[in-house]
């Protein structure tokens, strides 16, 4: 048994565990052993008949105990199981169409069905009301689903985790990502890839991250995740590839505007067949005319202004994220821990941001010549007021503003309250403006064109904020800022090492609002960020 064996198993049990309403930690564990598996280059079964298998961090003795029955058995007898029990295809169906999985496991039980195929023929026939407790408005609502099938799902997967989900599946059937994922939309509701090579449809349909096929035929397949979450394959014959790329990826109405599109084996030869300059996939939302700007890219980052260390809420270290943020090659970071007001976590007062200036100014001496900045996440009271005195305020290099309590209020007080605190003269730049929670609160009422006048006077930078669920500012707004001459500032709040690397999804968003370079403060060297 390889190790891809192993890991296929591991997913599958993961998968089925999610399914039967297990924890979200032990399903993640088990993911993330599987991850493991694949990630080593050793021999994962000689490891485990040798007893050093715990010597890979992550696998616990519960873990252990599974790898020892599947090394030494070739199976799992609970996940076989949990095969029998949880039906997953008509699980992941449940989520899919939006109707409660544990009654559609009943229906499938009660009319022997076990597979979407049989679902639509079982409705279609009418024979759904044979089942107890199922009359015509049900019928009707599994119909509508099942015909819909193309249609987005209501809630959508954060842009790590869709990531995750389709770099997965992409390894396996040698695909492309297209579709929300590529054009870096903040919630993915469909995963679309597009794949040239031989078997790929079979090798997407017999995935265990594909847990009901929905449609097949000879050039494209269509499934669910267990989430709910709807995946697509396209196969493209070579000489067609860049055609279906650009079909899969751009939004219906920039594809529609397009017209016929032509054959041609890249996008770019796709592009040119039109007559056309090629479109960063951000800008493929809506009919796009004229000239594509050149947009930021990671690379143009210079430095993080916004992250977290143990002091606060972080997981690691000043010297840990200072390392690790020179280590991807940047010139300077910024320490912005939160301040007491925030409550929920540890906040700095005045005595420990000082004491915090020791251990920057050693991570200093150092890292040098890369700069560690003494910053701060500083609360704005219910008052206005600033969380932390004039004095040390005036000692920090940068001070980054966020109003975390008040979410709520009417929109006239919550944008007199946060343009007040953006005219204290400390004050560099505003976090999270809308304090939005992707799938989970909506934006604040904060009045985006006064926020931007206030920006303008003051010269007050805003963020677009790179936690997965936040992306705040959002894309529209970022183009707002942009259009108003605002400096935007392009930060991933980082609360441990690995945090830094979501760099990527908050220049993603400032993308697709048309930032280039020169619209993005934390592109410039350090001298021009200080002197203001
Ligand atoms: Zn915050
Ligand atoms: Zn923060």
């Amino acid at each position: 048994m390889d190790n891809a064996d192993i890991a296929r198993t591991l997913d599958a049990y993961a998968a089925l565990l999610d399914l039967a309403g297990a924890g979200h930690w032990s399903v993640r564990a088990y993911r993330r052993a599987a991850d493991l598996v694949r990630a080593t280059p050793a021999p994962v079964a000689e490891l485990v008949r040798s007893g050093r298998v715990r010597e890979l961090r992550g696998i616990g003795s519960g873990i252990e105990a599974r790898l020892r029955e599947l090394v030494t058995t070739g199976r799992i007898a609970e996940l076989e199981q949990l095969e029998r029990e949880v039906e997953p295809e008509l699980v992941a169906l449940g989520r899919y169409l939006g109707i409660g999985p544990q009654r559609l496991v009943a229906l499938g039980r009660a009319l022997g069905i076990r597979t979407a195929d049989e679902l639509r023929a079982a409705a279609e026939a009418g024979r759904l009301r044979e089942a107890p407790g199922v009359g015509p408005a049900t019928e009707a609502k599994v119909l509508e689903a099942l015909a819909r099938g193309r249609e987005p799902a209501r809630r959508g997967l954060t842009r790590n985790r869709a990531l995750a989900l389709a770099s997965q599946l992409a390894e396996a059937t040698d695909a492309t990502v297209a579709g929300e994922l590529r054009r870096g939309c903040e919630l993915v509701h469909r995963v679309a890839l597009v794949s040239g090579a031989r078997g790929a449809l079979d090798r997407f349909a017999a995935h265990p991250a594909v847990v009901a096929l929905l449609e097949r035929d000879e050039t494209r397949a269509a499934g669910v995740t267990v989430e709910g979450i709807p995946v697509e394959l396209v196969a493209a014959p070579p000489e067609r590839f860049g055609t279906e790329l650009l079909r899969s990826t751009g939004a219906a109405a920039y594809v529609a505007a397009l017209g016929p599109l032509p054959d041609a084996p890249t996008e770019e030869e796709t592009y040119a067949a039109l007559g056309l300059p090629w479109l960063p996939p951000e800008l493929r939302e809506s009919p796009f005319r004229g000239e594509p700007p050149h947009l930021v890219e990671v690379a143009d980052i210079r430095g993080d202004l916004h992250c977290h260390t143990t002091w606060s809420d972080g997981k690691a270290s000043v010297l840990e994220m200072a390392t690790a943020a020179r280590d991807r090659g940047y010139e300077y970071l910024a320490i912005c821990d939160h301040t007491p007001n925030v409550r929920v976590v540890p906040g700095l007062d005045a005595d420990l941001l000082r004491r915090q200036a020791e251990e920057i100014a050693a991570a200093n001496e150092q890292l040098a010549p890369f700069r560690v900045l003494r910053g701060t996440e500083c609360d704005i009271r219910a008052d206005g007021s600033l969380d932390l005195p004039d004095d040390v305020l005036a000692e920090l290099e940068w001070v980054q503003l966020s109003l975390h309590a008040g979410q709520r209020l009417p929109e006239s007080e919550l944008t007199a309250r946060v343009t007040e605190a953006m005219r204290h003269p400390a004050v560099r730049c505003l976090s999270h403006p809308r304090g939005r929670i992707l799938n989970h609160r909506p934006p604040n009422a904060l009045r985006i064109d006064r926020v931007l006048e206030v920006a303008l006077e003051t010269g007050v930078a805003l963020e677009t904020n790179g936690l997965p669920d936040r992306l705040d500012l959002r894309d529209e707004e970022v183009r707002l800022a942009v259009e108003a001459g605002v400096p935007v500032v392009c930060s991933t709040d980082a609360h441990s090492v690995q945090g830094l690397d979501n760099m990527r999804l908050c220049v993603t968003t400032a993308r697709r609002g048309r930032a280039t370079a020169v619209d993005v403060l934390n592109t410039r060297p350090l001298a021009e960020i200080l002197r203001r």
